[in-house]
C-alpha cells in the first residue's frame, strides 16, 4: 500500500461491471477474507471478473502488491449475499501455486493481507482485528471452502490474524502520534480463535438464508396469489373468492377422483 492510514493502494484497476454503486446506506462493519483459488495478478483477477459476476475491493498479489478493483464506498460482489456485501470490505489473496501444491500463499502476501485487514479496521473504526468478529471469512456466508488455509483452523490463519493485530497496534500508535513501546496499550493476544457473538449468528442466518427467504416469498405468492388473495384466472369458490393454486389443485384432485370413480364404474359394468 502507498499509504496504510489513508488506504491508498499500490494500484487502482477498477471494475467496469459486476459490482454495485454505493452500499445501500450501510456502513463497513467487517472485512471478509478470500483466497483466489488461483495464482493471479491484479490484472488477471480483473480479467477473471469480466467473465464472472464477482468482484472484491482489494487483490493482494503474491509479491505483496495491493490493487483496488472496487472503491470501498461501493458494493463488491464477493460474499455471495447482498446483506454481507453491503457491510464489508472484500479482500482477495492470491495463491502462489495450485491445488496439487495445496493452494500455498507466500509469507509476503499473508503479511500484506494482515496489514490491509488492520488498516481497514483502523480506518473504519472497527477496533482491533478479531477473527470471527470484524474479520470474517467467505465460507461463513455460503457453501465454499474459501479462504481455505487463511480461515480459522487453516495453517495461515494465526499468521494472518497475528500480523493484523500487531500492525493494527503499530498503525494506531502512528495515527495517534505515539510510538509502540512502553506507552502502547496492551491488548490480549490470541485472536485466531473465533469469537462467537450474537451478531455472528444474525449475520450468518441472514447471509445464508437471505436469498432463500426471498425465494420462499415468491413461492408463497405463486401459491396464494398476490397478498394471498388468490388468482382470478383459476376461477372462484362458492363464496365468490378467487381460487389460490392450492384451492385449484384441491378442486382438480376432486374432479380427477370423480372421473376415476366414473371410469372404474364403467369398467365394472
Ligand atoms: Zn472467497
Amino acid at each position: 500500500m502507498k499509504n496504510w492510514l489513508t488506504l491508498e493502494p499500490d494500484r487502482v484497476k477498477l471494475m467496469n461491471k459486476h459490482y454495485t454503486k454505493g452500499r445501500g446506506g450501510n456502513k463497513v462493519e467487517c472485512v471478509v477474507v478470500h483466497h483466489n483459488a488461483g495464482v493471479l495478478s491484479i490484472d488477471q483477477i480483473w480479467q477473471v471478473w469480466q467473465t464472472r459476476a464477482a468482484s472484491a475491493h482489494y487483490q493482494v498479489q503474491s509479491d505483496g502488491v495491493i490493487g483496488q478493483l472496487v472503491w470501498d464506498r461501493d458494493t463488491a460482489w464477493h460474499a455471495a449475499n447482498q446483506y454481507t456485501n453491503q457491510r464489508s470490505i472484500g479482500i482477495e489473496v492470491s495463491n502462489s501455486a495450485g491445488p496439487n501444491a495445496g493452494w500455498p500463499i507466500t509469507d509476503t502476501a499473508i503479511r500484506e493481507a494482515g496489514r490491509l485487514i488492520a488498516a481497514v479496521c483502523l480506518y473504519y473504526g472497527l477496533g482491533r482485528p478479531v477473527s470471527g468478529d470484524n474479520v470474517r471469512y467467505h465460507r461463513e456466508f455460503t457453501s465454499t471452502t474459501c479462504p481455505y488455509h487463511l480461515a480459522p483452523g487453516g495453517k495461515y490463519n494465526a499468521a494472518l490474524i497475528g500480523e493484523a493485530q500487531r500492525f493494527y497496534d503499530e498503525l494506531k500508535a502512528k495515527k495517534n502520534g505515539t510510538t509502540t513501546g512502553r506507552h502502547a496499550k496492551k491488548t490480549p493476544a490470541g485472536g485466531s480463535s473465533v469469537m462467537l457473538t450474537a451478531k455472528y449468528f444474525t449475520d450468518f442466518i441472514k447471509g445464508f438464508f437471505g436469498p432463500q427467504i426471498d425465494a420462499l416469498q415468491d413461492v408463497w405468492t405463486q401459491l396464494r396469489g398476490p397478498s394471498g388473495g388468490g388468482w382470478p384466472q383459476l376461477g372462484k369458490n362458492k363464496a365468490g373468492q378467487n381460487l389460490t393454486l392450492v384451492d385449484a389443485v384441491a378442486a382438480l384432485r376432486h374432479d380427477v377422483a370423480d372421473l376415476t370413480r366414473k371410469i372404474d364404474n364403467l369398467g365394472g359394468k
